[in-house]
């Protein structure tokens, strides 16, 4: 079976542990083994990072898009083995991860681009005979953290853009899917990144991410993963002074309102609420439902539920795949039997787990509806395929109840009113909001993130990136 190394200052390093990479369709079914790393590694790669900064910083701008260019180059040839093994890794579905990993090639893509339209600005000053030049510097040493559930598309939206700017890395993924991180750091040293730029640490969270989290010389830090995380990283940032991203959890509403096409609202109650397994931080968890239309929308997505098969995330015909471990399908059973306990909720659909040929962690998408908003299963992010339906008299209970969470990542409307919905755009308190699409699925290049609980510090994606991954320097000079 392969071995996979942790990549710090250029080598190839063995962990002082190892762990098996297990493929939740298949239990038995060991993807490779990757190297668990410890804080002596974090630090020896974030001492890497930090000598190879300054050069990099300073590396001719062509040099920085070519490099892009090929490992995006490299990502889109190679888009159906590494969805493979996405799909193998997280239980996507195979189309899903070939999905991913073609949006990882079109961010590298992007970023190519804006190396070569990096530009400051020159501005009159108010005394006479001075200039001002205001421009845009790398961070310097940018730690990386990332979550399970898109395990290529997440490090490759904050390593391009840190490339891109100037920036080294230090990056520690998930402990799930080890896979996809390492083949990207294999594919961009191959595409002649400087040893020291990339650091790749796999390891814990406790160990690893710890270290990171806890030297002086890491510039910034930008994380995607739960609340709970995403808080002790931002205090460990505040102890040092440092800039910090953090992407974090949704509870994300989806209003179909009377006028609605009920085709193109299952659809997108379906897709944004199951697909990926539930398992994404925009995924539609609430489906708030006015009366006129709330019985033929049940009606019309338990029958499309019914119609879908949860299965080996690489077999054909799969629509959905197996939750990603055992903690996370304990999380949602147990939150499954929260939601029958709730006075009122009633399971309409599934909820039940299901054996498949092959030991996997299969989870039938459980409906609930009758649920009210202060239920704990629409206060709580569950994280698998589990939704609600929210009964609501008309657009402004809607309104309100979609905007009564703690987070705000994504928000969306189903309704042919052009009123509503440009009354929606405006009034739902999130980072982004959907007319007639699921709330999960957003474009490469424009910028991704929440408000509220789902999300601190500057958006991530497009160009909107470079207010997290460069510090502004404004200069004044005599002429
Ligand atoms: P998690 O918080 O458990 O882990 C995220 C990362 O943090 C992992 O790499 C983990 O090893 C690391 N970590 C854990 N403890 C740490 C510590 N003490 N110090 C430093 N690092 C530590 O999250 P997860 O279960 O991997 O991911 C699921 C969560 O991610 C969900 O809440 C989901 O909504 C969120 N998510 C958000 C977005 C977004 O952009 N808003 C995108 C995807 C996922």
């Amino acid at each position: 079976m392969d071995t996979f190394s942790n990549l710090i200052g250029g080598e190839w390093t063995e962990g002082p542990g190892i762990t098996e990479n297990i493929n939740p369709s298949n239990t038995d079914d060991v993807i490779g083994r990757y190297a668990q790393g410890d804080a002596a590694q974090a630090n020896a790669a974030i001492a890497a990072a930090k000598a190879a900064a300054p050069s990099w910083a300073r590396t001719n701008v062509m040099v920085r898009h070519n490099i892009l260019k090929a490992a995006a180059a490299e990502i889109f040839a190679r888009a159906k083995e590494l969805g493979d093994l996405l799909a193998r890794e997280e239980g996507k579905t195979l189309a899903e991860g070939i999905g991913e990993a073609g949006r990882a090639g079109q961010i590298f893509d992007f970023f190519a681009g804006e190396c070569l339209r990096l530009a400051g600005e020159k501005v009159p000053s108010i005394r006479p005979g001075v200039e001002i030049e205001i421009t845009r510097e790398p961070m310097g040493v940018v730690g990386m953290i990332t979550p399970w559930n898109f395990p290529i598309a997440i490090p490759a939206w904050k390593i391009a853009p840190a490339l891109c700017y100037g920036n080294t890395i230090v990056i520690k993924p998930a402990e799930l899917v080890p896979g996809c991180a390492w083949a990207l750091a294999d594919i961009l040293k191959r595409a002649g990144l400087p040893d020291g730029v990339l650091n790749l640490v796999m390891g814990k969270g406790s160990v690893v991410g710890e270290a990171i989290l806890s030297s002086p010389d890491v510039d910034a830090v930008t994380f995607t993963g739960s609340v709970a995380t995403g808080k002790h990283v931002a205090m460990k940032c505040a102890e040092h002074m440092r800039k910090v991203q953090l992407e974090m959890g949704g509870k994300n509403p989806l209003v179909i309102l009377d006028d609605a096409d009920l085709d193109i609202a299952v659809d997108c109650a379906v897709n944004g609420a199951f697909f990926s397994t539930g398992q994404r931080c925009t995924a539609s968890s609430r489906l708030i439902v006015t009366e006129g239309i709330h019985d033929r929308f049940v009606e019309a997505t338990i029958a499309k539920l019914q119609s879908l098969s949860v299965d080996d995330a690489r077999k054909d015909g799969t629509h959905i795949g197996p939750v990603v471990d055992a903690k996370q399908l304990d999380t949602d059973m147990n939150y499954i039997e929260i939601g029958r306990g709730e006075d009122g909720a009633r399971l309409a659909w599934g909820g039940e787990r299901l054996n498949r040929a092959t030991p996997g962690f299969y989870l039938q998408p459980a409906l609930f509806t009758e649920t009210s908003n202060d239920m704990r299963i629409n206060r709580e992010e569950i994280f698998g395929p589990v939704a609600t339906v929210l009964r609501v008299k008309d657009y402004d209970e809607a309104l309100a109840v979609a905007n009564d969470t703690r987070f705000g990542l994504s928000s969306g409307i189903c309704t042919t009113s052009l009123k509503y919905a440009s009354h929606f755009k405006r009034n739902a308190e999130a980072g982004m909001v959907m007319v007639n699409l699921p709330t999960a699925g957003v474009d490469p290049h424009v910028p991704f993130g929440g408000r509220k609980g789902s999300s601190y510090g500057p958006r991530e994606q497009g160009r909107y990136a470079a207010e997290f991954y460069t510090t502004v320097k404004t200069a004044y000079q005599l002429a």
